[in-house]
C-alpha cells in the first residue's frame, strides 16, 4: 500500500466522527500522491502524519447573558494547525453548525492556502456554535467579550492572528479586539479585518471577493478568454459574495443571481449591488427584501440557484453547497468555469464531474486566498505602524492572485496534470510547508 493510502486509513480510523475533516484530508492526500510518492523524504520525515494532526486544539465554554437576563452557553474552538511558515492565521466562524470537524477541516485547508499566498502565515481556524443572526448588538458584544476572555491567552501578533469568517464581520472583530486590548493592555495586530480607524487595512473587506474574481480572470486569460460579457451566478450574499459580485460587474460581467440560507434572487438585468449592501450590510435583513428594490426580480425558496444558466459560477456561501446534480445542471446549461469563493463549497463528486467534463475549476484554497493575503498585509502595516492606500493594497492583491495562479500552472505543467488546479494548489502549498517542517526537524 502506498504511503499516502496507509496514512489516510489511519487518519480515517482515528477521526471517523469528523466527516468534513476527512473530506478535506482525503482530497488533499489523493491529489498530492504523485509528489509524495516521488520523493522518499516525505515518508522519512513522517510529514503526512504530522501535517494532518493539529499542533493543538483548544475548546472552551463561552457563557454570556442575553437581553432577558438568561445565561447562555456556547462552545468556542481554536485549532492551531501548523505554524511551520509563520504564526497561525485563519478566521473565526460563528454559525450554529460549527463543530470540531468543521473547524479542523477549515484549519487544515488554511495551511495550504496560506502557503500559496507566498506570505509568512501558518494555518489555524476557530469559531463557535453561536448564531449572531437575530441577536441584539449588546448580545453579540457579550458573546464576543466572553469568547475573547478565554481566547486571549492563546493568541498574539506573533503567535496566532484570527480574522473574520461566516458570521464574524467588522462588528464582531471590533468587540473581540476591544476585549483583547482591555485584558492584555497590548495594542497590537492580533486580529485582522479590523475597522479602518484602529489598524484595519483598506481593501481587506473587499479582498476575498475581489481576489476571487482576479483569479477567475487570470485563469480565463490563460485560455484566451475574459470575464467581460459573461453571465455569472454568485451564491451567498455575505462578505465574499458581495465583493465578488461587485468586482465581476466592474470587469464587465453580468451577475444575475445571489442567495442566502433562506432563498435566492434572480435579476435578469443584473444584480443591483447597492441594494444587496443596503439589505445585508446595513439592515442585516434577508435577501427576500431584494424584490422591494427591484420589482422585476424574482425571489425563490424552491429549486437551486445553480439552475440559473450561467457562464461562470462562483459558490461563495458555505461548504458542500454545490452537489453533483448541481454540477450536472451547470454543465447542461453551458457553464465554462467554476471558481470557489467559499471553502470546500463543491462536493468531491461535483468537482470530479466538472473536471472530467472540461469545465475550468479553481478550488477555494487558491481562489479565495485573497482574503488571508490581505489580512497578512494588514499585519505588515500594523507592524510598520503604517497604512497603505486602497490602490496599493489592491495592486498587491492582484499580484498575489496572479502569483498563485502561476504556481498552480507550474505544478500542472511539471506533473502533466493539464488543468487540474486542485492538484496544482495542493502540491504547491504542500511542498512549501513540508520543506519548512523538514528544516525544523522532528518537532
Ligand atoms: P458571511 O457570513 O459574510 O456570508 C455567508 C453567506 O453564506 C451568507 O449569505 C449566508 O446566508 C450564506 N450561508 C452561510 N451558511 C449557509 C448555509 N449553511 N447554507 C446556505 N447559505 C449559507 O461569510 P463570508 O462571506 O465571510 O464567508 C463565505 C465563505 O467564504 C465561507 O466558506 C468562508 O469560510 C469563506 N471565506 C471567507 C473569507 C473572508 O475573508 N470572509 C476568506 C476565505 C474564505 P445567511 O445570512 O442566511 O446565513
Amino acid at each position: 500500500m502506498s504511503y499516502v493510502k496507509e496514512v489516510y486509513q489511519s487518519i480515517a480510523a482515528k477521526n471517523s466522527h469528523e466527516p468534513e475533516f476527512l473530506q478535506a484530508v482525503e482530497e488533499v492526500l489523493a491529489t498530492i500522491e504523485p509528489a509524495v510518492e516521488k520523493d522518499p523524504i516525505y515518508r522519512q520525515n513522517a510529514i503526512l502524519e504530522r501535517i494532518t494532526e493539529p499542533d493543538r486544539m483548544i475548546m472552551f465554554r463561552v457563557p454570556w447573558v442575553d437581553d432577558k437576563g438568561n445565561i447562555q452557553v456556547n462552545r468556542g474552538y481554536r485549532v492551531q494547525f501548523n505554524n511551520a511558515i509563520g504564526p497561525y492565521k485563519g478566521g473565526i466562524r460563528l454559525h450554529p453548525s460549527v463543530n470540531l470537524s468543521i473547524i479542523k477541516f477549515l484549519g487544515f485547508e488554511q495551511i495550504f492556502k496560506n502557503a500559496l499566498t507566498g506570505l509568512p502565515i501558518g494555518g489555524g481556524k476557530g469559531g463557535s456554535d453561536f448564531d449572531p443572526k437575530g441577536k441584539s448588538d449588546r448580545e453579540v458584544m457579550a458573546f464576543c467579550q466572553s469568547f475573547m476572555t478565554e481566547l486571549y491567552r492563546h493568541i498574539g501578533a506573533d503567535v496566532d492572528v484570527p480574522a473574520g469568517d461566516i458570521g464574524t464581520g467588522a462588528r464582531e472583530i471590533g468587540y473581540m479586539y476591544g476585549q483583547y486590548k482591555r485584558i492584555t493592555s497590548l495594542y497590537e495586530g492580533v486580529l485582522t479585518g479590523k475597522g479602518l480607524t484602529y489598524g484595519g487595512s483598506l481593501a481587506r473587506k473587499e479582498a476575498t471577493g475581489f481576489g476571487l474574481v482576479y483569479m477567475t480572470e487570470e485563469m480565463l486569460k490563460s485560455k484566451g478568454n475574459t470575464i467581460a460579457g459573461k453571465t455569472v451566478v454568485v451564491s451567498g450574499s455575505g462578505n465574499v459574495a458581495t465583493y465578488a459580485c461587485e468586482k465581476a460587474q466592474q470587469l464587465g460581467a453580468k451577475v444575475v443571481a445571489m442567495s442566502d440560507s433562506n432563498g435566492w434572487v434572480f435579476d435578469k438585468d443584473g444584480i443591483d449591488i447597492a441594494a444587496i449592501k443596503q439589505i445585508k450590510e446595513v439592515e442585516r435583513k434577508r435577501i427576500s427584501e431584494y424584490v422591494n428594490y427591484r420589482p422585476q426580480a424574482e425571489y425563490h425558496t424552491d429549486g437551486r440557484i445553480w439552475d440559473v444558466p450561467c457562464d461562470v459560477a462562483l459558490p461563495c456561501a458555505t461548504q458542500n453547497e454545490l452537489h453533483l446534480s448541481d454540477a450536472e445542471t451547470l454543465i447542461k446549461n453551458g457553464v465554462m468555469a467554476v471558481c470557489e469563493g467559499a471553502n470546500m463549497p463543491s462536493t468531491p463528486d461535483a468537482i470530479h464531474k466538472l473536471q472530467s467534463s472540461g469545465i475550468f475549476f479553481v478550488p477555494g484554497k487558491a481562489a479565495n486566498a485573497g482574503g488571508v493575503a490581505v489580512s497578512a498585509l494588514e499585519m505588515s502595516q500594523n507592524s510598520m505602524r503604517l497604512s497603505w492606500t486602497f490602490d496599493e493594497v489592491d495592486q498587491r492583491l492582484k499580484g498575489i492572485m496572479a502569483g498563485i495562479f502561476g504556481q498552480l500552472k507550474g505544478v500542472c505543467d511539471e506533473f502533466g496534470f493539464g488543468d487540474n488546479y486542485v492538484a496544482g494548489a495542493n502540491i504547491a502549498g504542500f511542498k512549501k510547508v513540508a520543506t519548512s517542517m523538514i528544516a525544523h526537524g522532528a518537532v
